[in-house]
């Protein structure tokens, strides 16, 4: 039996994306069938070291809807002008080379450490 949803969602609490977001996503047919986890960063709140006290609520919700929704992906969707990247970028001047750094890095760890999980399963 095909299984109903598809993935997990991961936003930024950032009010000019919410719109879009969920419009992207019915765009891409995916009404209804996705679990959607909101936070500050969205990849970066869930791997960059200043939010650690943020990372475990995330992996133990992800944890769930591979549960009990028995999804098997987890759709990642930052946006550029960050806040997380702005806080996590420190006193540095924040342009788009060092917010681009900082996406890439909550990227790759956060892949890396969803394949773990999801091999696991
Ligand atoms: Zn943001």
């Amino acid at each position: 039996m095909p299984t109903k949803y598809k993935a997990m969602v991961l936003s930024c609490i950032d009010p000019r994306f919410q719109s879009k977001v969920f419009n992207f996503l019915n765009k891409k047919n995916l009404k209804g069938k996705y679990s959607y986890f909101t936070i500050a960063g969205a990849a970066i709140g869930v791997t960059a070291p200043k939010f650690k006290k943020w990372h475990n609520t995330f992996w133990e919700n992800l944890n769930t809807s591979i549960k009990i929704h028995n999804i098997k992906k987890l759709f990642v969707i930052n946006h550029r002008d960050c806040g997380a990247a702005k806080i996590v970028n420190g006193k540095k001047e924040f342009n788009n080379q060092n917010e681009t750094l900082i996406h890439q890095s909550s990227f790759k760890k956060l892949k890396k450490k969803f394949k773990k999980k999801i091999s696991k399963t």
